[in-house]
């Protein structure tokens, strides 16, 4: 874990409340799942849990100057284990039996031993029914921490062993305020919560200059790919060395946007409504079919790039935009 020294984010507090009351009252579950959508907080959550959990002095949060809080904060407590992807797009049943191996040794510290296994769901078969092992019969003492986005994707009988804490994107209107009290926008923040989905994290995180510029020049694309004048080649090209998955989701979503016109007849909002003119010119050029098949299109190609790693960015992102073309 790196130094984090942001506090709770406002949206997350009363889980926090929870889970430290269980605490106090000894009665904390010795396997959690935390559980919700990306860009909501969780690893940023579980890094102020940790922490309380094996903090010397806690309050209502962890003190953040004893010397086990410090461990944490640099990443080096020893009753502390990280799990997460490494080299690979799975958590591996290696990794989970070295769990089981320090969950049975004494604590460093003389405290707890907390273990946070990041992103669940992506454990394998055998790493899933491994881990099965500790939850059946936890060491006193450790806590488990599971993180997940896809909780459908774990085990029942995982999920069924775990205390689960649900996250939410906070309401619009508090993430709005949020967004602006903390942060230099480059446009309002209505626009760019839209855009990033709800998520002021995201907002802050992604939708940058060149997440910007990207859309931008992906919008100015439509028209002339649509009619058979632009290069899905070119455009490709010019972005090879940009994020693909981002380019993707970027333009999914403008795809989706112009869908969300012609079905709605121009009555629900939209998440690029900057982009009115393009989008309502495009939806008119397109028919439903082709637009609901490169929506298809754009979501195998994002299934592709999270399940393989040798999947290849640039001819996927190709392939995608040389499907805006329209038949004549
Ligand atoms: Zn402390």
């Amino acid at each position: 874990m790196t130094t984090d020294t942001e506090p709770l984010y406002p949206w997350q507090e009363a889980q926090f409340r929870h889970l430290t009351k269980l605490c106090v009252d000894n009665r904390l579950p010795h396997a959690l799942l935390l559980s919700g959508p990306t860009h909501v907080g969780k690893a940023h959550f579980t890094q102020h849990l940790v922490q309380y959990l094996l903090c010397r002095t806690p309050a209502d949060l962890a003190c953040g100057s004893c010397d086990t809080c410090l461990l944490v904060k640099a990443g080096t407590h020893p009753d502390n284990r990280q799990i997460g992807l490494v080299d690979s797009k799975q958590i591996k049943v290696e990794q989970i039996r070295d769990i089981r191996d320090w969950e049975s040794q004494t604590a460093n510290q003389g405290g707890r031993k907390v273990c946070v296994i990041k992103p669940a769901e992506t454990m394998n078969h055998q790493a899933a029914n491994a881990l099965l092992k500790s939850l059946e019969e936890p060491s006193p003492g450790t806590i488990l921490i599971l993180i997940t986005h896809q909780a459908a994707r774990l085990l029942p009988t995982i999920r069924s062993r775990c205390h689960r804490v649900d996250f939410h994107l906070p309401p619009a209107k508090e993430a709005g305020t949020w967004l602006r009290a903390r942060h230099e926008l480059q446009m309002d923040a209505e626009t760019l919560l839209e855009m990033a989905g709800g998520s002021p994290l995201k907002v802050i995180n992604e939708i940058d200059e060149t997440f910007l510029k990207n859309r931008q020049t992906l919008a100015q694309a439509m028209l002339p790919l649509a009619r058979g004048t632009g290069s899905p080649l070119q455009l490709a090209t010019q972005f090879a060395k940009e994020n693909a998955v981002q380019l993707l989701e970027i333009f999914y979503n403008l795809i989706a946007d112009s869908l969300q016109h012609s079905l709605t007849d121009y009555k629900l909002p939209i998440k690029n409504k900057d982009l009115y003119d393009i989008l309502k010119e495009y939806g008119e050029l397109a028919s439903l079919e082709q637009r609901f098949t490169l929506l298809d299109s754009i979501t195998q190609a994002l299934g592709y790039l999270a399940s393989t790693a040798n999947a290849n960015p640039q001819m996927l992102l190709e392939r995608v935009l040389s499907q805006t073309a329209l038949e004549v």
